[in-house]
């Protein structure tokens, strides 16, 4: 039986330390949320991430457009967020209507405020190795990692999905710390084989039930990130098997509690940095 990475749990700790460094700051952090339409998906993120920024101590604003806002509309509450000395970061919540160039909001958010570190400048410092921050579920995998002493120098990284906001930054950050990253996707001809090499296995695919016992190395830490809703019983479960792999895993997260709750702890870290940093108190303000 494998150790179960209690992603609850060490949220709930992060999030603590976070409201004590925050309540000595000189002021409150502040973060700036956007959202549009009325996606029941985005409207719970964004629910939960305002009681977390109660939690925290910090100053949180919703924008709360209908669909048929226009693009000009958002940019132009984009820009004026970028000039309010209140707000630290600025979250534009995905995905937007399929009418809108998300990269054209994402790239109007000023880099020193981009929160979920999207824009195309932070992107850059990431594969360069500076980067201020990472995305909010590949640091908080590799905070999960660090809580529970796993190692990632030397070992064999398989990263399932090659997502923006989760594959292609964890494979990054994974490297960063001297894995060696093999990258999966839905073209990989022979996922098990991949998969089996995995000292580190990391999935993203939103496919429920793709990874299954025999395709799990004897020992391996397994991290699953997927957000999966099951058609009969309505609950969220993973892209892992979790029943079978867990007695063949050294580690697993569950779904719930894992993966997601770290997320939302990295991203009040996150606003925190960045308020750190505009308040002087980092470099490169
Ligand atoms: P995405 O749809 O953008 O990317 C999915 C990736 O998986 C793609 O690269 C695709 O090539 C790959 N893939 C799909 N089917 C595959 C298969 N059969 N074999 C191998 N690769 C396959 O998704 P995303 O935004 O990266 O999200 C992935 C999952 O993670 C979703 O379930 C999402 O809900 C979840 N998610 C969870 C959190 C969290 O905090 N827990 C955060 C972000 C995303």
């Amino acid at each position: 039986m494998s150790t179960i990475l209690d992603g609850k749990a060490l949220a709930a700790s992060i999030r603590g330390k976070i409201r004590e460094e925050a309540a000595r700051l000189p002021r409150r952090p502040g973060i700036a949320v956007l959202l549009v339409g009325e996606d029941p998906a985005s409207e719970l993120y964004v629910k939960n991430k305002a009681k977390d920024c109660v939690e925290c101590g910090f100053l949180s604003q919703l924008f709360d457009f209908p669909d048929t806002v226009s693009e000009e509309e958002l940019l132009g509450t984009v820009s004026k967020l970028n000039a309010d000395p209140a707000i630290d970061g600025v979250l534009v919540q995905l995905p937007l209507p399929a009418c809108m160039s998300e990269r054209r909001i994402i790239e109007a958010i000023a880099p020193e405020k981009d929160v979920d570190a999207f824009h195309p400048l932070n992107v850059g410092r990431m594969v360069h190795g500076d980067s201020l921050l990472w995305p909010c579920t590949p640091s908080g995998i590799a905070v999960m990692l660090d809580s529970y002493a796993i190692p990632v120098d030397g070992k064999i990284c398989v990263m399932v999905g090659r997502s923006d906001i989760v594959g292609k930054p964890m494979g990054l950050l994974l490297l960063r710390r001297h894995g060696t990253v093999i990258y999966c996707h839905r073209h990989t001809p022979d996922l098990a084989a991949m998969t089996r090499q995995a000292d580190i296995l990391i999935v993203a695919a939103g496919r429920q039930g793709l990874i299954r016992a025999d395709m799990v190395k004897p020992g391996a830490a397994v991290v699953d990130v997927a957000m999966n809703r099951d058609p009969v019983t309505g609950k969220f479960t993973g892209d892992v098997c979790f029943d079978e792999v867990k007695d063949i895993a050294s580690f697993i997260t569950p779904v719930p509690g894992g993966v997601g709750p770290m997320t939302r702890a990295m991203l009040m870290q996150n606003v925190l940095t960045l308020a750190k940093r505009h308040m002087g108190l980092l470099p490169g303000a």
